[in-house]
Formats: structure tokens, sequence, C-alpha cells
């Protein structure tokens, strides 16, 4: 076959990455001419390179340089895939050099890049350097699981080959279930029919054991001569310590010593220096066997020294894969528990946190309960205080004219009286009634005679003084206490009322209404400073003025108007109190 020059590096690396186990002779030839020219090629393909190198090395048993290679790789290489399958060389080989612990570490990091790399042959490949791992370690049974999860990922163009290998080859050393003959024929046969001889002789390798194992010797070694020739021509030691020891096994079954010592030899010749493995444990016990049966007993007792010092370290290993195992186990599951207890305390804080903003809000709805209460209660009071003042203003005010309430101007009538009492200074009362009132409200109605009593009221109040107490005593009656005023100015200030109501202006709904007003006057100078006399007084006027004629003023004192009672022109009842009774029984209708 003709072998891509190098003006295709690119080329080269990927028929050398293929042919690795199938056509190694061809392999090592490109390896060695692509390592001349490696510093001219470019990164990507300089870290392939390099895997390769570190790929022959381990291949070549050199264990210690390969790790170091391979775990710079596995650690740095930009290419996940890369990185992926230089872990995977790397469990490989920790598992032939015994270093379980470090194996199973690679292994768990195998399973943290697996998802990263996207390339299908790496992650195959990588599966198949842990199978075979589990298998060194004596983890049969996770072998088999490995083994099962590769026939899920068979890359385009590969056959069940390995998958198919690894999963009789576990089953096999597991010891618990029955192999058949039959069934390592069949991975054989489909291994040289993909071209993977390398597998396919690691198979027969289990086949001849099996057949050893079961009285066919003869088939054995056979067959194992049959491929003894291309075995070698892999250069590849763990393999071939395997097929020296299973023929000096099956000719020493057989009754040949002579190839059976020679083999035995062979295999020590071709272990791995300072390396222990399994067929050379069975080798020393071999030789010492034989060395025995032959009477040898120098050699023997030699031989059995080492096959014990192999035994011990056989036993330790199975124990230290265990071990390592367990070991890498435990502490896998406690960075799982570390991880859990943060991810715990992490979820705690948040809950925490939770709990502060809801601690915020909730005080937050309270200040706002509270703003809201104290903004209802505030309402509330300027409601009550309106309500109160409405009251207030009720109880001094009448509503329709909005002068002083008959109770409210009898409170401050009296205190002015008292205040002119001490001062002896003269004050009048006018007591007076519109006239025909009640006409007004027939001929009209009741809302003209309302609007007509406010313009009375509005008209009287242009001629009154500020310190005049002005109020209506019910109905169309009404009151003014005016003080520091003599009678006469008294009469003369209430003719002036009376010609204002006479004239008032009477517009819209009122244009027709004509108006006038009774007046009776009383003064302290005759009827002294009491309200009640004063009342009276004024009351007797005012009937004067009515039964006049209406529509003028009359200043008189009760003596005046007990003499009107007398002469039996006026109906003269007096209240027994002016506040039980209409003040005006008498002048009033
Ligand atoms: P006189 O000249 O003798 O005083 O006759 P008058 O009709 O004015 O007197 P009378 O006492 O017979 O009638 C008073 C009327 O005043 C009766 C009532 O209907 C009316 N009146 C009392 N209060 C109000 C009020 O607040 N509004 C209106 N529109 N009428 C009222
Ligand atoms: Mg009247
Ligand atoms: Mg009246």
């Amino acid at each position: 076959m003709a072998v891509p020059t190098l003006d295709h590096p690119a080329q080269l690396l990927d028929r050398a990455d293929d042919i690795k186990t199938t056509n190694h002779a061809e392999f090592v030839k490109i390896l060695g001419r692509l390592d001349q020219d490696a510093a001219n090629l470019p990164a990507d393909q300089q870290w392939l390179l390099r895997y390769l190198d570190a790929w022959q090395q381990a291949f070549d048993g050199d264990y210690a340089r390969a790790g170091v290679a391979l775990k710079t790789i596995a650690e740095q290489a930009p290419d996940a895939a890369l990185r992926l399958r230089a872990t995977a060389t790397l469990i490989n080989i920790f598992g032939f050099g015994h270093r379980y612990e470090e194996a199973f570490v690679q292994l768990n990091r195998m399973g943290d890049l697996m998802p990263l790399a996207s390339d299908k042959q790496a992650r195959f490949d990588a599966m198949s350097e842990a199978t075979q791992f589990l298998v060194i370690a004596g983890q049969y049974e996770l072998a088999g699981e490995y083994a099962e999860q590769m026939f899920q990922n068979i890359p385009p163009g590969k056959t069940a080959c390995r998958p198919s290998y690894f999963k009789l080859h576990a089953l096999f050393h597991s010891g618990k279930s029955r192999v058949t003959r039959a069934q390592f024929q069949q991975a054989i046969d489909l291994c040289t029919q993909g071209g993977e001889s390398l597998i396919a002789n690691a198979m027969l390798s289990d086949m001849a054991t099996f057949d050893i194992e079961e009285g066919r010797a003869a088939v054995a070694t056979r067959l194992l001569e049959e491929h003894y020739p291309e075995v070698e021509g892999y250069r590849y030691p763990a393999l071939m310590e395997y097929f020296n020891v299973l023929l000096a096994r099956g000719y020493l079954k057989l009754g040949d010593v002579a190839r059976a010592r020679k083999f035995a030899l062979a295999t020590i010749a071709s272990a791995i220096k300072d390396e222990y493995s399994e067929p050379l444990r069975q080798t020393y016990e071999l030789l010492y066997r034989l060395e025995a049966q032959q009477g040898n007993a120098r050699a023997a007792l030699d031989y059995h020294e080492k096959y014990m010092a192999a035994d011990k370290a056989h036993l330790s290993d199975i124990g230290a894969g265990a071990l390592a195992y367990q070991t890498v186990k435990q502490q896998l599951l406690a960075n799982r528990m570390q991880v859990d207890t943060l991810a715990k305390q992490n979820r705690i804080l948040q809950l925490q946190r939770a709990l502060d903003l809801k601690a915020v809000e909730t005080s937050r709805l309270y200040i706002a309960l509270l703003l809201t209460v104290l903004a209802s209660i505030t309402l509330l009071f300027l409601r009550l205080k309106r309500s109160q003042m409405r009251f207030m203003r009720l109880a001094t005010q009448d509503s329709l004219t909005g002068i002083s309430s008959r109770q409210h101007f009898v409170d401050a009538t009296e205190q002015a009286l008292r205040l002119a009492a001490r001062t002896t200074r003269c004050a009048c009362l006018i007591l007076m009634d519109l006239d025909h009132f009640k006409q007004v409200n027939d001929t009209y109605g009741h809302v003209t005679g309302d609007l007509v009593l406010k313009r009375a009221v509005a008209a009287c109040q242009q001629h009154l003084g500020p310190r005049d107490l002005f109020g209506r005593l019910g109905g169309e009656e009404f009151a003014i206490l005016m003080p520091d005023c003599s009678a006469a100015q008294a009469r003369e200030r209430a003719e002036r009322l009376r010609q204002a109501i006479s004239a008032t202006p009477l517009w819209g709904e009122t244009r027709n209404v004509v108006i006038s007003a009774s007046f009776g006057v009383a003064s302290t100078d005759r009827s002294g400073y009491e309200l009640r006399q004063l009342m009276i007084d004024a009351d007797n006027a005012l009937y004067c003025a009515k039964r006049d004629g209406r529509d003028r003023v009359v200043y008189g004192d009760s003596d005046d108007a007990a003499s009107a009672s007398r002469d039996g022109v006026c109906e003269h009842v007096p209240p027994a109190d002016v506040m039980d009774l209409p003040p005006f029984s008498k002048s009033t209708g």
C-alpha cells in the first residue's frame, strides 16, 4: 500500500491514527516521518502527533514517559475529543501499571469529558479503553455495563468487534456465567472481518485459555502457534506475554517439556521490565512445577520463590484494584455530598433572602395600613369637625337668611344688655314684622315668599352697623338690638329700615310683589335692661303699629301697651316667658 507523502501531513496523521493496531509497522513508520517535521505542523496537528507518540510509547510499555505526555494532552489540548482520548489512554496505562486509584480518578474525569467531545469515534475509543481497564482492575460487572454502552455507540464504518470482545472477556474472567466456544469464535470472526486482527488475537488468547481449561491443549497450541508470528509483529508486550504463557501451559499439558520451558522463558523475556503481570505469575508457577517434576530442586526452589512473590503481588493486586475502586467511589460520593450540602446551604440562603424580602414587604404593608388608618381617622376627624361647624352654624344662624337664629340672638342680646347695664348706657330693641305676608305666600307661593324674606333682610342689613345684633325670631318676624343708642336714634333708624323695605327693589319672580313692614321700638331708658320687659314693650308697640294701619314705626312703653290693652282695642296677653311662646302673640295674627 502506498504511504501518503509528507506534502499532506493531515492525511498522514489520519492514516496513522487509523492503523495504530491494524498495521502497527506502518503506523510506526509514518510516526517516524512526521516526528522529523513536527515543528512545521499547525498547532492542532502537533497536538494529535503528540498524542500518537504517547500512544506508541504506551504500546511499547514505556508507561512512565507515555504517562507524562498523556497527562499534558489530557489537561491542555484545545480539542475536547483529543483530551478525552488522552484521558482514556492514561486509564489504560494506569491499569496496566496497577495504579488503580489514579486510573479510577481518570475514569471519573473521562465521564465529565465525554459529553464535551462530539467526535463519536473518540467517545467509542475512550469507552473501549475504560472497559479494558475495568477488566484489568477486576471490575467485571462494571466492564460489562461499559461494553453494553459501547454497543449503543458504534461509530459509522465500525463493527461490534470491540464491544463483543469486552463483553465476552468480562464474562469469561468474572467466572460467573458460562461462555461457549462458539461465542468466542463468533467474536473472533467479527473482528477478523472488520480488520481488527489485534483484538481478534486477544480474543483468541481467551479462547485458548478456555480450550486448555477444557482439556483441548492441542487445539489451543495449534491456534496460538498459527497466530504467533502475527502477534510478534504487533510488538505489543501485553499480548505477547499471554501467547507465550498459554503456549507454555498448553505444551506442558501435552507433555512437551522442552517447548513448555521455551515459551515460559519467552514469557519472562517478553514481560515488561519491573512490571508485574498475570502471565508472569502463571509462568513462575509453571516453571516451578516443571522443574520440580524434572527433579531440578534448586531451579524449582528458585522459581517457587519468584512464584510466591508474583502470587503475593497478584493477590494484593486484586485487593488493590477493589480498594482503589471503593476509595474513588467514596471520594466521589463525598464530593457529591459536599456539592449537595453546598446546594442545600445555597437554597437556605435563598429562602432566607426571600423571607427577608417578605418581611420588608410585610412591614411596608403594615406601614401602608397604618397610613390608611391614619388618613381615615384624619378624614373622619375633618368630617366630624365640619359637621360640628355645620351644627354650630345651624345653632347660631338662620338657615334661610343667614342672620342670627332666635336662640343666638337672645344669648347675644342678653350679654349686650348686661354690658349696657354695667355702663348704664342706653340700648334699644326693635321688633319688625312683615305686613300681610300670608298674602304674599298665598298669591305667589312659598318659594317667592322665601325670596322676599331674603331681600327684606338684605335691605335692612344695608342700614345696620357692625355692633347691631340682627336676628330672625321666626316666620316673618325679626329683632334688632342697637347698643349705645337713644330712643330717638332708634326710632329714626327704624324709620330708615321701614323705608328701605318699602323701597326694596324686587325683580324676577318677585317683581310684582309689594312689601312693607311694621316696627315696634323699646328702649332701656324706659323698659330697663331686662330683655323680657324690652320684648313685651317692643311687642306692644308693634301691635299698635299693626293696629294703626301697618307700614309704620311705633315707640311705646309697657304703660302705653297696658292702656292700649285696657281700651280693648288691643288684645294684650303678655307671654309667661319670652322664649316659651311666640314672642309677638299680640302683634301677629
Ligand atoms: P300681618 O300683617 O298681620 O302680620 O299679617 P301676616 O299675614 O303677615 O301675618 P300672619 O301671622 O297671619 O301670617 C304670617 C305668615 O308668614 C304665615 C306663614 O305662612 C308665613 N311664613 C312664616 N314663616 C315663613 C317662611 O319661612 N317662609 C315663607 N314663605 N312664609 C313664612
Ligand atoms: Mg306679618
Ligand atoms: Mg307675624
